[in-house]
């Protein structure tokens, strides 16, 4: 078998996903690895493609979340101070700042379901624990998973860099 690439280099390594033959300079250049063995400059591109997708994906559903977050966090923190200040009612400015917490968060919940499509076939029972999972706990940690949603989209950021040079030396 020869190389792929190189056609006069004699070769008994292939690439592990399609099978094409593989020289030891070919080999050396591999980013991905399927079973940890090499794969062809072709493979590799699919593989740096498809990263790039579900990457942009996540980011820009982060960044929808990121939105809707920092939208009710600041509606709910008004809400509250405008009871505070109107209504002196205590503790009933904390419950209105939950309230709209939790909204937000079905909110965000929903529309980031639909924009990825995750439409795994969940039971109705399921799907109540989770609507009152993310209405109770989100609304008390709205503030810790818009930091959680921010820093997760700096590393997404980094990895989308990283991946868009692999794909320009793959497309070199
Ligand atoms: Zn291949
Ligand atoms: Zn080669």
């Amino acid at each position: 078998m020869y190389c792929y690439e190189h056609e006069d280099i004699e070769t008994t390594k292939t690439c592990e996903e399609c099978g094409v033959g593989l020289c030891n300079e070919c080999e050396s250049k591999t980013i991905f690895k399927t079973n940890k063995k090499a794969l062809c400059r072709r493979c590799n591109l699919f593989w740096a493609n498809d990263n790039a997708r579900i990457f942009k994906t996540k980011y820009e559903t982060n960044k929808l979340a990121i939105i809707i977050y920092t939208v009710s966090f600041l509606t709910g923190i008004l809400v509250c101070a405008i009871i505070e200040l109107f209504f002196l009612s205590g503790m009933n400015s904390v419950i209105g700042l939950f309230i709209i917490w939790g909204i937000g968060s079905l909110i965000c919940e929903y529309i980031t379901k639909i924009k990825i499509s995750d439409n795994t076939g969940e039971n109705i029972v399921n799907k109540i624990i989770n609507m009152i999972f993310n209405f109770f706990i989100r609304a008390l940690f709205i503030p810790v998973f818009l930091i959680f949603l921010i820093l997760d989209n700096k590393r997404l950021k980094k990895e989308i860099t990283e991946n868009n040079e692999i794909l320009k030396k793959l497309n070199a």
